[in-house]
């Protein structure tokens, strides 16, 4: 292994592939160090029903042009392509013990409307709590640590905050609308809401006209294939990946950077940290502790997905579009299910007839809920109303994210990171960015530039606190 390349990134996941990519064309060279024995990160191929699919990110936020981009940018042989099916839905309870499914609302950013008396949104909240939301209370001005929950309460009322916005945040992002200020969830509709004064104004201005309130677009074959495209160039411009190598501290040394490794210690003239956000916090020795006591609520790192083979006919119909989010007061195990074949042409394509590919997402709360092929199947049943019996359910594959949600920002990671920037550690990925594809690479990518157009002057790197596209 090169120990002494102009550049080393601390993770392999499509924030430090994307770093690796630039750097590489830029004509430095570059070691990429990954802790796992496969790169992508939360890029990742699993195989069901002879099909590969996403088993971490399966889409990307059309917010930004930022897959596209790459894509088009270095002509990565990939195919972008958007959803087929419907609205995806909201599984909330209804009196009488039962279920309501309804499609989420077309325009609305992390279910905050652009209109909310729209017959969409009255069908989810009711016409009280639309009629309060409708009367926004703009006059405070908006604090950028207040939580999203705390913002959301204030102006447009509890109603909504609690049957619309939080259970979208907590789909979307993993946190509750408790969990997280305004600014690190969307930047682009907390720009909106300063200009505007309104948040119905900014979601009016932010909000897509698409189904679900949300963008997206994917690839041809999975998302994971961007990370592997993005890797395929990276090493053909020079860039070295070593797998299985964790790095375990990053620090300055003699006006160099070293990095400590499980296989030995390393030297770069500069180090990009592209690690998961407590993986980050590891290696620039912040302690988790100082990260936990920053969160307004609790938060669970891990993410738990099982992806199943489903042959239940009534899956044909597509009963819910591309699938649900569920209600937190609804008793399920799963906050979430994706009907991966109603959502992507290329998997109905690709499976046998009366195959389909469900995926749910467990609750952090629920480790036990979904252990076998009858719960799996009880759950698909009561989140999509179609009869799906244990024999439907062929193979299932579970994929555990330990490290999938970013924290809030402590004073401690942020007096770190303003720190190591100044002797040429940097820090990118969702940690630095803000979740999601949309913000990741953006931010990766000017990173990257930077680095390179700084080259005489490596003291005057990239923004050192999170900075999101
Ligand atoms: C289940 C799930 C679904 C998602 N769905 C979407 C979606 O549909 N659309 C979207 O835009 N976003 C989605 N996201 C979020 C998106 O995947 C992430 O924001 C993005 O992929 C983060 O990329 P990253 O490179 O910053 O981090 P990661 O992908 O986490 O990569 C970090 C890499 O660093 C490695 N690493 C960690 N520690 C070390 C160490 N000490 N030494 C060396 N290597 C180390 C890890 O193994 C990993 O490979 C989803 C996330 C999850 C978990």
């Amino acid at each position: 292994m090169s120990t002494q390349p102009d550049l080393i990134v601390v993770g392999a996941g499509i924030a430090g592939l994307v770093v690796a990519l630039e750097a590489a064309t830029a004509g430095a060279s570059v070691l990429v160090l990954e802790s796992d024995d496969r790169t992508g990160g939360m890029l990742r191929r699993g195989r069901l029903a002879g099909v590969d699919v996403d088993l971490g990110a399966e889409s990307f936020a059309k917010r930004t042009d930022a897959v596209p981009a790459l894509v088009a940018d270095f002509s990565l042989p990939l195919d972008i392509v958007s959803p087929r099916s419907g609205p995806a839905h909201l599984v909330a309870p209804r009196l009488g013990g039962r279920w309501s499914r309804l499609p989420l609302p077309r325009r609305t950013v992390i279910g905050i409307p652009a209109d909310p008396l729209a017959a969409d949104v009255v069908a989810i909240i009711g016409e009280r709590a639309a009629r309060r939301a409708a009367a926004e209370v703009t006059a405070a001005p908006v604090d950028p640590t207040a939580s999203l929950a705390d913002v959301v309460e204030e102006r447009l009322g509890a109603g909504i905050l609690h049957d619309l916005i939080d259970p979208l945040c907590r789909s979307i992002y993993s946190q509750p609308a408790a969990a997280v200020p305004l600014p690190r969830l969307h930047p682009k509709m907390w720009a909106a809401l300063e200009r505007t004064g309104s948040l119905l104004a900014a979601a009016a201005e932010v909000a897509p006209n698409a189904p679900g309130g949300t963008a997206v677009g994917g690839i041809s074959g999975g998302m994971w294939r961007l990370a592997d495209a993005v890797e395929t160039l990276a090493r053909e411009r020079g860039a070295l990946v070593r797998t299985g190598v964790a790095a375990q501290a990053v620090r300055p040394e003699g006006g160099r950077v070293s990095v400590r490794t499980d296989a030995g210690e390393l030297h770069a003239d500069r180090v990009v940290v592209a690690s998961g956000p407590r993986a980050a916090a590891a290696v620039l020795g912040v302690p988790t502790a100082e990260i936990d006591e920053a969160a307004t609520a609790p938060i669970q790192p891990a993410v738990r997905l099982l992806t199943a083979a489903v042959t239940a006919p009534d899956l044909a119909a597509e009963p819910v579009g591309s699938g649900v989010i569920v209600s937190p007061d609804a008793r399920t195990a799963a906050k979430a299910l994706t009907h991966i074949d109603a959502k992507w042409a290329w998997a109905r394509d690709a499976l046998p007839a009366g195959t389909h590919l469900v995926r749910l997402s467990a609750r952090a709360d629920e480790p036990a809920g979904l252990d076998s092929a009858g719960a799996v199947a009880r759950e698909i049943s009561a989140l999509t109303g179609a009869r799906v019996g244990r024999d439907d359910i062929g193979e299932i594959v579970t994929t555990r994210w330990r490290d999938a949600v970013v924290p809030a920002e402590s004073d401690a990671w942020t007096a770190t990171v303003m720190d190591a920037v100044t002797h040429g550690i940097h820090v990118t990925g969702a940690v630095a960015a803000g979740t999601g594809l949309a913000s990741v690479i953006p931010h990766a990518r000017a990173l990257a530039r930077e680095l390179f157009a700084a080259h005489a002057t490596p003291d005057a790197a990239a923004s050192p606190v999170r900075k999101e596209s």
